[in-house]
């Protein structure tokens, strides 16, 4: 790393961003990602992009006050983290997890920026959320907070300004609500939200795109990289959530054996396979542990986190020929990543967010496996969002095949840009510094062309 660049990243290292352990994570990763670029092309340091870039347009902080079940009034926190708009509106999803803060989100917003760009469509980048935790609420109670998140949201949102949608802990029925009072607040019925039901305006294809987006984007990678493809290989997933299930449900139409799935409690292990349907009543449906699993399935294995030695997890200790980290932040550390490549683990794809923690990411790759990032191969979802948001302004529905065929053909126009980039930078078959560097360099010409 030359002199600059270095300069680069120790500025970052201070105050707000140091506090932010995991927006830091993330922001460090595309600062040394992108130093062939700022060291090819003196524009970007010369109109200051990255501290420009670094820092949300705006961060909306706000209270939300509900009613339970037993009349008792609660209190939680909303945000919306509205990141950089230079190639559309701002876009990404919402979370409502008690782990939620203020830097959380504005790690996933930064993330959101460049993956939005490696899509090729017109959005920008933001995040937002929430404390509450709809795990244990009544349909009821998760409503009642939903319409009180929306009196506050609303003003800060519409359909060419912010378009939030999913993420953990909010699914199509947190949408729904959130979609149902904003059209009551507004009287406007309009493609504000994504990831809504098919019934009012949802893209099909919507919940399937991220799990299914991200096993295409593997098909692509092993092959461009040269390696057998996934057919009738074992796999490991973890999450049981939205992206886990639908990459396992993918893998399983591709004809690979999905052998695992993993929730906060405890992992699954299924040496035949997952049985997807039992999965999503216990998931969907029932909105219960994992543990349920075994009752059906006793010759399958249910381990428990805290039965697993400390440091390490119990699902990537399973051997795979390709690993699908499908669950939340830093899941994967580097003793995990030890016990993939030990296992004889070829490909490592982030269904999730920044699910590999930098030590890992550095494990993998030195070991020649190859490694698919968050921004890159979990662009499935946003890209759904985006066709559903040309769907509501054109007032037209498109059939399960259309949207799955530009799925398919943007998550392998992705991986190719991603790999031609790393090349062009001399960086050849890193995805990590492609994805940074094309994803960077969209933004980045845009800002540069708009002024400052
Ligand atoms: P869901 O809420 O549907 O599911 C999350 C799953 O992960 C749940 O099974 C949850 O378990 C599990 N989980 C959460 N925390 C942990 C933990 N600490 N250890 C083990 N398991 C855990 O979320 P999504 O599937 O929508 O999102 C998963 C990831 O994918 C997130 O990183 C999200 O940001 C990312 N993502 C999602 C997109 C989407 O379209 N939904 C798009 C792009 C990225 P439990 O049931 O016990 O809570």
């Amino acid at each position: 790393m030359n002199e600059n660049i270095a300069k680069e990243v120790k500025k970052f290292e201070r105050g707000d961003c140091a506090e932010n352990g995991v927006f830091y994570q993330a922001m460090e990763e595309v600062i040394y990602s992108i130093a062939p670029l700022l060291e090819s092309d003196e524009i970007y340091t010369r109109y200051a992009i990255l501290e420009r870039l670094v820092v949300p347009d705006r961060v909306i902080k706000f209270k939300v006050t509900w009613l339970d079940d037993n009349n008792n009034i609660q209190v939680n926190t909303g945000y919306r983290v509205q990141f950089n708009n230079a190639l559309g509106p701002y876009k990404g999803g919402l979370r409502f997890h008690p782990t939620v803060t203020e830097g959380i989100l504005k790690f996933l917003g930064f993330e959101q920026i460049l993956k939005n760009a490696l899509t090729g469509l017109p959005i920008g980048g933001g995040k937002g959320g929430s404390d509450f935790d709809p795990k244990g609420k009544s349909d009821f109670e998760v409503m009642k907070f939903c319409s009180s998140f929306m009196t506050e949201l609303h003003k800060y949102i519409g359909p060419r300004i912010d378009v939030p949608a999913g993420d953990i802990g909010v699914g199509s029925r947190e949408i729904g609500y959130l979609f149902g009072e904003y059209k009551k607040i507004t009287s406007s019925y309009e493609g504000v939200l994504t990831g809504k039901p098919f019934m009012f305006g949802g893209s099909l294809m919507r919940p399937e795109a991220t799990g299914y987006g991200a096993v295409y984007f593997t098909e692509t990678m092993l092959e461009m990289e040269r390696k057998e493809p996934l057919t009738g290989k074992i796999c490991t997933v973890s999450g049981a959530g939205n992206v886990a299930l639908h990459a396992i449900e993918k893998l399983q139409q591709i004809g690979a054996v999905a052998v695992s799935c993993t929730d906060s409690k405890g992992t699954i292990y299924d040496s035949r396979g997952v049985d997807l349907e039992l999965l999503k009543d216990i998931k969907l449906n029932r909105r219960a542990s994992l543990e349920e699993y075994v009752k059906t399935h006793p010759e399958a294995q249910y381990i428990p986190v805290a039965e697993y030695p400390e440091g390490a997890h119990a699902v990537w200790d399973i051997p795979c020929y390709a690993a699908f980290p499908c669950a939340t932040q830093n899941e994967l550390n580097e003793t995990d990543a030890h016990n993939l490549i030990t296992n004889g683990c070829v490909s490592v794809t982030e269904g999730a967010n920044m699910p590999s923690t930098p030590e890992a990411i550095v494990a993998i790759q030195s070991h020649g496996l190859c490694f698919a990032p968050a921004k890159a191969a979990n662009a499935g979802g946003v890209a759904v969002s985006e066709f559903e948001m040309s769907q509501n302004a054109s007032m037209s529905r498109w059939s399960f095949a259309k949207v799955d065929t530009k799925l398919k053909e943007t998550m392998q126009q992705i991986c190719k840009r991603v790999a031609l980039t790393a090349k062009d930078y001399g960086v050849e078959g890193n995805y990590v510094d492609g994805a940074n560097i094309a994803g960077f360099k969209k933004v980045a010409d845009a800002m540069i062309a708009e002024g400052i």
